[in-house]
């Protein structure tokens, strides 16, 4: 094979390795945005409950005021009992005192009712903590496996990168500009093979010609429809 030709097909090998960690890294980092999205969700439903229970209790606060108002009134009543004047003044002090005492039922009964909510409340704040205790355990384990896979990423990528760096000190300048003029529209795929007499960047035939020349690899072959470099794969390769 032309050495040029040997040595963008080699390139190209180079940059199609390199732009395949990007993806890599990019979906670990994603492994643990799930869990995060998890952990931040169930951390505001724990702050709504808080102040949904926080709610709670200064409506049960404003009903225990209430409560200690209706009694001082029951109070007041019972003590006019003892000086009422006549029939009308008594019915009149009777209603009142019933009306009193139902208005406390009704508060004893709000009351119960919010200290009922309160409670499945809180116990609900409970189980939203454990899992998110446990959300976080996982995070935490998940966070160091990431972090050691996108090191060891890195790492084979900068290998990748110092082999590519040797190989481009050999490279002529001319044939390194024309590969990146086409690496700028056909990305990594700039360097491709030929399989069944067809272009695998663009997958047309190309003609018995430019066949017979990818195959010889005297010099380097664009595709007739495309523009990509090719050469023929060695026989293991394609198989
Ligand atoms: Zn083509």
């Amino acid at each position: 094979m032309n050495k040029y030709l040997e040595q963008l097909v080699q390139l190209s090998k180079y940059d199609s390795k390199i732009s395949a960690y990007e993806p890599q890294i990019e979906n670990e980092k994603a492994k643990l945005a799930v869990f995060l999205q998890t952990a931040e969700s169930i951390s505001s439903s724990i702050d709504a409950t808080h102040a949904e229970i926080d709610d709670l209790k200064s409506k049960r606060t404003k009903n225990n005021i209430h409560l200690s108002e209706l009694k001082v009134k029951l109070d007041e009543i019972t003590k006019k009992n003892n000086v009422v004047q006549n029939e009308k003044e008594l019915k009149a002090l009777q209603l009142e005192e019933e009306i009193a005492k139902e208005q406390i039922s009704f508060a004893n009964e709000e009351i119960s009712r919010l200290d009922d909510l309160m409670q499945s409340k809180e116990a609900y704040v409970k189980e939203l903590e454990d899992k998110l205790a446990q959300e976080k355990e996982e995070i935490n384990d998940l966070q160091v496996a990431v972090d050691n896979a996108i090191e060891d990423l890195n790492k084979d990528r900068n290998n990748v990168y110092q082999e590519r760096a040797v190989l481009l000190e050999q490279f002529d300048n001319k044939i390194l500009t024309f590969y990146e003029k086409i690496r700028r529209w056909a990305k990594d795929k700039a360097v491709v093979p030929v399989r069944k007499q067809a272009c695998y960047g663009c997958y047309m035939k190309i003609n018995d010609k430019a066949y017979a020349d990818v195959i010889k690899a005297e010099e380097i072959v664009n595709c007739p429809h495309c523009g990509r470099i090719l050469y023929k794969e060695v026989e293991s390769e394609e198989a």
